[in-house]
């Protein structure tokens, strides 16, 4: 079986379950996991910052990082095509009381003239996002996603995220980062991850996407943050006990599967290059900077073709009623990669 349909799918190697396995353990709720603390201190030490908390999920992370930097009736500004709005199942609205004001990125990168676009809507005079006027709601965050998943592992550059920062400080609000993958956009940048969380209040990761941990994310940030968004961690229901069992392998991955994520890149890419040579596929490989791919279909629907190819145990996701979706990952190699675009000419032409 060859999995596309998403980095997530990854299952846990043998070392890996060693090193669960092998894990000491004690009450996290307590501050007494061993295996936790290791693991929050290496992310923060890996993000420069200077706590870190272990979450079951990325969705309760982004939603507790969401919860810390507002008060009901506050505004955050996000992209429209940002997982905290578009699949967190309404989060912001039922467990933080906020309204999100939507930006019009590309590929969920936007600038300081896309984010003064929805400033001006409100505030036609000025710039200043946090008016005293009480008619308006409080502007408190601005969220990004690096690399953005809806935008197809889109890469923020460098000088887009100082820019965004530059207008956020400007206007007194806080920075989060939805870096689920942000392991990925620092592999195609070849930065350091730091070079990136340096200008975020507040960063989420995942360990369990292409790092290949089973369960577990993290929130990155200040000690006072961390402190207060404990609370509302175990408000969430998201204090977990004896976690360094599943935490063991988050800090497997951190250490061992970080740094193969070029692969999955490089994969990719090929993967991109011969899907622009099938007839009945429109894909530009110069849009694929990450894991993520997304080709158009003009001969057959997106389910038919998912249909058919899983026929052949290889599986991908319909994106849109003529868009297909993959994701490189973990488990599949390089050598699949030809076996997957045999497999694509058959089901088109068959
Ligand atoms: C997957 C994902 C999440 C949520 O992670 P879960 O652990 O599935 O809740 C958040 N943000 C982005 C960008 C993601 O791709």
């Amino acid at each position: 079986m060859i999995d596309l349909r998403s980095d997530t799918v990854t299952i846990p190697t043998a070392e890996m379950r060693e090193a669960m396995g092998q894990a000491t353990v004690g009450d996290d709720v307590y501050g007494e996991d061993p295996t936790v603390n290791a693991l929050e201190e290496r992310v923060a030490e890996i993000l420069g910052k200077e706590a870190a908390m272990y979450m079951p999920s990325g969705t309760m992370t982004n939603q507790v990082a969401v919860r810390t930097h507002t008060e009901p009736g506050d505004e955050i500004l996000i992209d429209e095509n940002s997982h905290i709005y578009f699949y967190e199942a309404g989060g912001t609205a039922a467990l933080s009381g906020v309204i999100c004001s939507l930006i019009s990125g590309e590929r969920g990168v936007f600038g300081s003239k896309e984010m003064e676009a929805v400033i001006s809507e409100k505030e036609p005079h000025t710039t200043i996002m946090r008016p005293v006027d009480l008619h308006l709601p409080r502007s408190k965050l601005v969220c990004l996603e690096n690399t953005n998943n809806r935008g197809g592992g889109k890469v923020w550059p460098l000088e887009k995220l100082a820019e965004v920062e530059k207008t956020a400080r400007a206007n007194d609000l806080k920075m989060h980062l939805d870096g689920a993958r942000i392991w990925n956009a620092a592999a195609a940048l070849k930065v350091h991850e730091t070079e990136i969380a340096r200008y975020f209040d507040s960063i989420s990761v995942c360990f369990s996407k292409g790092l290949g941990a089973p369960v577990g994310s993290a929130l990155v940030g200040s000690d006072d943050f961390i402190m207060e968004a404990r609370r509302f961690r175990k408000q969430f229901g998201g204090g977990m006990r004896q976690a360094g069992i599943i935490a063991a392998g988050a800090l497997y991955a951190l250490e061992n599967n970080r740094i193969r994520l070029s692969e999955d890149h490089a994969n990719a890419k090929s993967f991109a290059n011969g899907l622009a040579e099938i007839k009945g596929i429109e894909i530009n490989p110069e849009d694929v900077e990450t894991n993520i791919l997304i080709f158009s279909l003009t001969d057959m629907s997106s389910h038919e073709f998912s249909q058919r190819l899983s026929e052949q145990d290889t599986h991908m996701l319909p994106w849109d009623n003529t868009s297909i979706r993959a994701v490189t990952n973990l488990m599949v190699s390089e050598k699949q990669i030809p076996e997957v675009l045999e497999q694509i000419r058959k089901t088109l032409s068959g």
